[in-house]
């Protein structure tokens, strides 16, 4: 064994030599290439190799914000430590966020990171854990190119990192893991592993070891290198780099070789030398782990412990080696503005015609509205005009601003593959594309699910109303999960969100950021409705008794859409029948009144209306007149096409001790709920089920009585699903008291 040992102790050196003599050779000669191209044009700090945009995706709890915190420390933008317990934490950068420990809107921040003399752009976004906010891990994904999924080291994968793990295979996001929290009681490094492989069905690789658990977590094993690391605990920043423990030498080798036959199988280069049994250096394996990872084809595991600031630096290092850059994942896909059967893609090249994705707006208090774009392609210039295709519309860019953590630098130009922060677009909204005006393309949106939970609000006082519904629609704005409206029956304004925690916080920001306080009714289930097949109706507002009269008249037909698909409008008018000014007034006549369906007065959903017919009078038709025969139409139409109620159907997910789960079976088909499945992990059982939101309300008091307090539930949004008859029927009942 000293034998090996010494070995690999000559291995160290001789690699550490070819180390510094080939270090990033692929890189430096892609960026040669790129940067031959683009001097002539603009100088650009970073070229698009050395550019990261990353996110940081975890189950609450397990350590997000805390190794994002650290992230910038070490990457040298903030001096002092933050902890998440003490409410100072730099990424949580809103108030109510900082006193609950979660981070709740992703705020984009700019670092820059040196691994080993190359100098990185690191674009970081933080990401929201909790299911409520699961929308906002949605649309990161998006715009990302890799993210770091953070695991705790004890409680390993939870339910929601599964989800969210879910969600990156589906925008097919290159991963790395980082088990954090190796410092605490129950620590355990290769369970993690195990339930990775076996829940997420991950190729999990460890490119780390630690050394030690819990209370006796000492350092890491670099696996590549055959390196241990010991930190400073008075310089948080210093390390010391000893070799490889006698009594780890074995599961060290063990899992390099793991990692050399995953590099083999996407790196030719490697795969020869392997086969023929040749010596592979460091940075052949890291390329073709790199390659494979990008892949899709495995997960590079590290450790650490962010709170003690272990294992961020090799963190950080392993972004850069690791996860793609905008040049190494496909180009972007859109299509033609005017058919979109026409696919049209776009090279991450500062050279090809602009186009972005705006995939976040922020009111801020400074500047007002911030919009946050992710650049795929061409430039982008301050003072420019840019083309919303998703509006049809132009737009002004006043400035550009780069987020750092604590300080935004307002910039000339920003280029391909970067992420920014605009000022002065007006029309924008979250999920538009933005592009060049001769090249028109028309990105992919990003769906967003309808709100299933709505309260009444009401502010404290009678001046409040007015400051109220601007903060309202400021808030709708920002987030296009939450909804506000009017209850046209009841005159109260509603507010609607993805869960009770999504509309506490708003109602904190109200009282926070708008000075307005409010009070809120008991929260209350969205329900929709919708209809089952087509019918044709006609709606006449006419009204010629004395003085100026009013004509309307329209004819329509309605259509069932897809669950999901919301609103759609469509004229048929041909030969001037209905001038074109009076069809707009239709369209916004139906949708006003499609907001109060004919069964028990919800939002109806899913159905496309058609103006085919109408009549106009020379004098008396107005836009008023067809707004009104419009919402006629609408009303009448929809009785005919057999209209049913939908609800929310949640996902569910129960965790309690074995001895409970009789009790808990039953407590959930007694909810309506259907039972998926059950399986027991780590010495608890899980139920997975789905059940109707409605019945969910107050389930977590009634689960800690029949478990004793053990058992927890967490639930997401599934879908929209039919309401059974007989609670259709008292819900109209209801209605209609
Ligand atoms: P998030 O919900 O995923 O953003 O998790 P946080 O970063 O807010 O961390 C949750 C709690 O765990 C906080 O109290 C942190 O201080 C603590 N924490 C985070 N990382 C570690 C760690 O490595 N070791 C220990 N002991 N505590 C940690």
């Amino acid at each position: 064994m000293k034998f090996m040992q010494f070995v690999h102790y000559i291995n160290d050196i001789v690699a550490g030599f070819i180390l510094y003599e080939n270090r990033y050779d692929y890189n430096i000669v892609t960026e040669k290439r790129i940067l031959q191209n683009e001097v002539k044009r603009m100088p650009r700090k970073y070229a698009l190799p050395f550019v990261r945009n990353i996110g940081i995706m975890a189950h609450i709890d397990a350590g997000k914000t805390t190794t994002s915190e650290r992230i910038l420390f070490f990457t040298g933008k903030t001096r002092k430590l933050g902890e998440v317990h003490d409410g100072n934490a730099v990424m949580d950068s809103m108030v109510q966020e900082q006193e609950r420990g979660i981070t709740i809107a992703s705020a984009a921040t700019t670092v820059n990171w040196e691994n080993h003399g190359q100098d990185y752009r690191i674009n970081l976004i933080d990401t929201p854990g909790h299911v409520d906010f699961m929308v906002e891990v949605e649309r990161c994904l998006r715009v990302l190119d890799g993210a770091v999924a953070v695991f705790c080291a004890k409680g390993g994968v939870e339910p929601q990192s599964e989800t969210v793990w879910h969600q990156a295979n589906k925008y097919n996001v290159p991963r790395i893991a980082f088990i954090n929290k190796m410092d605490i009681n129950g620590a355990n490094f290769h369970n993690v592993l195990d339930m990775m492989r076996a829940r997420l069905k991950s190729n999990a690789l460890p490119v780390q070891l630690p050394i030690g658990q819990a209370d006796s977590f000492r350092g890491i094993i670099d696996v590549i290198e055959r390196r241990a690391y010991y930190y400073d605990n008075d310089d948080i920043t210093k390390f010391t780099v000893d070799r490889v423990p006698e009594d780890m030498v074995d599961e060290v080798e063990l899992c390099r070789t793991a990692l050399i036959e995953c590099a083999a199988e996407s790196d030719d280069v490697v795969m020869e030398k392997y086969f023929g049994g040749e010596d592979i250096s460091v940075e052949e394996i890291k390329s073709g782990l790199r390659k494979a990872t990008i892949a899709l084809k495995c997960n590079p595991v590290f450790c650490g412990t962010a709170y003690r600031n272990k294992g961020i630096q090799q963190l950080l290092d392993g972004i850069t080696d690791y996860l793609p850059s905008p040049v190494d994942v496909e180009h972007v896909t859109g299509f033609d503005v005017h058919d979109s059967s026409i696919g049209i893609e776009r090279k991450t090249d500062d050279n090809e015609p602009f186009c972005g994705l705006a995939f976040k707006i922020v009111s801020d208090p400074y500047v007002g509205k911030l919009t946050y774009v992710r650049i795929y392609s061409g430039t982008l210039k301050s003072g420019s005009y840019v083309y919303n295709s998703s509006k049809d519309k132009k737009e002004r860019i006043a400035r550009i601003l780069q987020m750092h953590a604590a300080h935004r630098e307002e910039i000339e130009e920003s280029y391909s593959g970067e992420i920014v922060a605009v000022v002065g677009l007006r029309l924008t909204q979250t999920g538009d594309t933005l592009c060049d005006e001769d090249t028109p393309i028309l990105l992919d949106s990003i769906d967003f699910p309808e709100p299933v939970i709505r309260v009444a609000i009401e502010p404290r006082t009678q001046r409040g109303q007015e400051k109220m519904l601007t903060a309202l629609i400021k808030l709708a704005e920002e987030d296009p999960t939450f909804k506000t409206y009017t209850d046209s029956e009841t005159g109260q304004t509603i507010i609607a969100g993805m869960g009770e925690l999504h509309l506490d916080i708003i109602v904190d920001r109200l009282l926070r950021e708008f000075r307005v306080e409010a009070d809120i009714g008991k929260p209350q289930v969205s329900y929709k409705e919708t209809i089952r097949k087509s019918a044709e109706g006609e709606g006449k507002y006419i009204k010629q008794s004395g003085g100026k009269g009013q004509y309307g008249h329209v004819k329509i037909r309605m259509e069932p859409l897809e669950s999901g698909k919301g609103y759609e409008f469509v004229s048929e008018i041909v030969g001037g029948v209905i001038p074109k000014e009076l069809i707009e007034p239709v369209n916004d006549g139906i949708r006003e009144a499609s907001r109060n369906g004919v069964l028990a007065g919800f939002e109806t959903v899913d159905f496309r209306a058609v103006l085919f017919d109408g009549s106009t009078h020379e004098v008396d038709s107005n836009e008023m007149a067809f707004k009104v025969a419009g919402s006629m139409a609408f009303k009448e139409t929809m009785k005919k096409c057999d209209p049913y109620l939908l609800e929310p159907l949640m996902k569910v997910e129960v965790t309690v001790p074995d001895e409970y789960l009789g009790d808990v079976m039953s407590s959930i088909t007694g909810r309506r709920g259907n039972i998926l499945g059950s399986e027991l992990r780590n010495g608890v059982m899980i139920v997975e089920a789905t059940a109707p939101l409605s019945e969910l309300f107050g389930y977590a008091t009634t689960l800690r009585s029949i478990s004793q307090g053990r058992g927890n539930f967490s639930m997401e949004f599934d879908k929209y699903c039919e309401v059974p008859k007989s609670i259709a029927e008292k819900l109209q009942k209801n209605k209609k008291q």
